[in-house]
């Protein structure tokens, strides 16, 4: 496969979707990205890594941080990290088996918006997957609990799969999202009153702020992704997740990763994947590679119309969707 002749083929079909669209207007730090740009990369599995257009321009990864927390979970969970174990922040190892996330949260596409609170009052604060808001702030919440330091065990993981020591936060992103954050607040004191968080409330939306504010390019979330591509191989070969593990996070990703655009997505693209409103999009082809692109310009429901127009074609053109 010439992946870079794909590329370009891919990032020629998707330039008339660049800038369709919305740009995340909810904080004053995302409005400011242009519509503009465009980038996509493809990491395969072996660590041979290609991109086109604006694959290396660092963006806010925002939702993107929801497939690799509920990773860290999953494989803390077990108390096999694999690696050296760096990222966690204090050392603490998740116990043997017994941990077990899905207690409280689901794996049910929830047909409502990310940040939607609807569902939560009927299904007694257990939000229906782990990748809109509520669920993600359960599951940092969790990460917090087994690492000391949610947040920063996440910077460390993404920073030691992606080989980019560089990767930090962005604090005006994450203040910025304190500031605009009453409904994630609400969300997360809704679920505390009904017993499904172990931390208080401040703290965990706060490392979720901080999970949602990190920086990276397309070429970094693609390698750092690898893991989801590899059946639960880190780059170094070491094992982070057992290989069912990954087939569930992939299977998430494929029902719930997009939002109630799920089923669009899968019809159009028919790969697990997971976007943010940073415009970012992960898209995992089981043994063979991950993607990663990026338009900051949205659908109204938080998808990047580039993104998704891209690996559209990506999929027809290849034939490797999961279908
Ligand atoms: N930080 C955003 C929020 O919590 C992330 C949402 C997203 O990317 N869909 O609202």
């Amino acid at each position: 496969m010439d992946y870079r002749a794909v590329l370009e083929e891919v990032a020629a079909y998707a330039r008339p979707y660049v800038g369709q669209g919305q740009v995340a207007d909810y904080i004053p730090a995302l409005e400011r990205v242009s519509p503009d740009r465009f980038g996509i990369a493809v990491a395969d599995i072996h660590g041979a890594v290609y991109g086109v257009g604006d694959w290396e321009v660092p963006f806010s990864v925002q939702s993107i941080s929801k497939a690799f927390s509920l990773a860290l979970v999953m494989a803390q969970s077990h108390g096999s990290q694999g690696g050296n174990g760096t990222y966690g922040a204090n050392g603490v190892q998740g116990g043997p088996g017994g941990d077990d996330i899905w207690q409280r949260v689901g794996r049910e596409p929830s047909g409502t918006p990310f940040n939607s609170l609807v569902q939560l009052e009927a299904e007694n604060g257990i939000p229906r997957n782990p990748f809109i808001n509520a669920g993600a702030l359960v599951v940092t919440d969790r990460l917090q609990t087994l690492t000391g330091d949610a947040s920063t065990s996440m910077l460390h993981f993404l920073r030691e799969e992606s080989g980019n020591p560089d990767l930090a936060f962005d604090q005006a992103v994450a203040d910025s999202e304190a500031e605009h954050g009453d409904r994630n607040a609400a969300l997360a004191h809704f679920m505390a009153s009904f017993g499904n968080l172990e931390n208080p409330v401040p703290s965990v939306i706060q490392h979720y702020f901080w999970q949602c504010s990190i920086e990276m390019s397309c070429r970094d979330l693609a390698v750092a992704g690898g893991f989801l591509a590899r059946h639960g191989l880190r780059a170094d070969g070491s094992r982070l997740l057992e290989a069912r593990e990954a087939k569930r996070i992939n299977a998430v990703m494929l029902t719930c990763g997009t939002y109630d655009a799920a089923g669009e997505f899968a019809y159009r693209v028919g790969l697990p994947a997971k976007s943010g409103v940073g415009g970012g999009i992960i898209a995992v082809i089981p043994g063979r590679c991950t993607l990663c692109v990026w338009s900051p310009a949205l659908d109204a429901r938080g998808n990047s119309v580039a993104g998704a127009a891209a690996l559209d074609h990506f999929t027809t053109l290849t034939g490797w969707s999961v279908f």
